[in-house]
């Protein structure tokens, strides 16, 4: 029997429960869908596969796992959350066991390369332990997302000698008033850039990555000015194409700046040459400067230039639902196995079958495209 029950930390939204014990993957709940509402399903029907790997229907091997480990930030950036957002219960929150377990069985289920993200993982007060019992799982790679407020020299030392393999700050304005008025903080935008001064000088595996998230009519006049944070630290700075997962939904075609104007703005202050994708299913198109500056440039283009095809990317949000593609209206809700007794073939099995019915790709540019409700912070980017 389906208990439908309506989610008190989520407006509107619902969530069904099997009553007793989990008894294996037979049931899809469809719901009268409101515009945007996300439908979390109990169980996922049976991938036509006993292959233990997460792929999904379209042939896509998951690779990368990105990991929610909470909702909560101390930013309000303004294309992403609302100064008046409400997080999670904490109760809801994945625990650290919870979170090392995922991460092990994702391993066992072919993903090589793992990120933590949030909101920002670093109001997480177990963060180091977290990183150091989630980079002994056996993945290649543990990665960090952060909006470097909250990070030092020694942080990052310290993340670094637990198992931290690589790290991406988010930076989206240099000018202290205008970083004060995107991220609604009471941190300065000089905090952001020592960290990430720090960053560049600690033996992290790969190099330090900067995102910037362009808003036309917000930062778009200073790109050139972010380019230059790359050739001051020699670092990988990439401009991401605004995309419609905004909390206040006001997402519009005018409001994106396609990565090509992006380069072309670039290019006339620092003359750059293409150096394509570091592999199939990197986000990132790069380029390197002309003049030999160390440093890359790389342009995230969902909108204008979407790298669906060869995504084998499967987030997992703070509150422990497998989202398979950034953009799901579907998510699968973990927490019920993994606090009702499930043991590591359950779970493995559920998220197979999860990630079997992965979309295509976001389709923001077709007709049908409904913004999914859960807003980039309680997804992880
Ligand atoms: S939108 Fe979905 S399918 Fe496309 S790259 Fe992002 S996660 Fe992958």
């Amino acid at each position: 029997m389906l208990l439908m029950r309506r989610d008190p930390d989520t407006s509107g939204r619902f969530d069904g429960y099997a009553i007793g014990k989990f008894t294996g993957p037979t049931m899809i709940v469809s719901l009268p869908l409101i515009s945007g509402q996300c439908r979390t399903g109990v169980t996922p029907a049976p991938a036509p596969h006993d292959t233990p790997r997460l792929i999904d229907s379209h042939g896509r091997a998951i690779r990368d796992l990105r990991l929610s480990i909470t909702d909560r930030c101390n930013f309000r950036c303004v294309y992403c959350l609302d100064p008046d957002t409400r997080f999670m219960p904490h109760d809801r929150v994945m625990t650290i066991d919870e979170i090392e377990r995922l991460a092990r069985l994702c391993v066992s289920l072919g993903v090589e390369k793992i990120r933590l993200t949030g909101g920002e993982p670093t109001v997480r007060n177990d963060l180091d332990e977290i990183i150091t019992r989630v980079s002994q799982v056996g993945a290649k790679d543990l990665a960090l997302t952060t909006n470097g407020s909250r990070c030092d020299a020694n942080s990052l030392r310290r993340w670094r000698d637990a198992g931290l393999s690589r790290i991406t700050f988010s930076i989206d304005s240099l000018r202290p008033d205008r970083f004060a008025a995107m991220t609604r903080a009471k941190v300065s935008v000089e905090t952001v850039v020592e960290a990430i001064e720090a960053a560049s000088r600690v033996d992290f595996d790969g190099p330090v990555k900067v995102n910037a998230v362009v808003v036309r009519g917000w930062n778009d006049d200073e790109v050139a000015d972010l380019a230059g944070l790359a050739r001051r630290y020699g670092i990988e700075m990439r401009f991401i194409e605004f995309m419609p997962l905004d909390a206040s939904r006001a997402w519009d075609e005018s409001r994106l700046v396609p990565a090509a104007e992006i380069v072309e703005r670039i290019h006339a202050r620092f003359p750059l040459v293409a150096a394509g994708r570091v592999e199939a299913s990197a986000t990132s198109l790069d380029y390197v400067f002309a003049d030999g500056t160390p440093g890359r440039v790389g342009m995230i283009a969902p909108v204008t230039r979407p790298f669906c095809g060869e995504c084998s990317r499967l987030r997992i949000t703070a509150d422990a639902k497998v989202r398979p593609c950034l953009f799901s209206l579907d998510e699968w809700d973990l927490r019920p196995l993994l606090r009702g007794g499930a043991g590591d073939d359950e779970i493995a099995r559920f998220m197979v079958d999860a990630t079997w019915t992965k979309q295509r790709g976001h389709g923001i540019r077709s007709g049908d495209f409904r913004q999914p409700e859960r807003t980039m912070s309680a997804i992880g980017g």
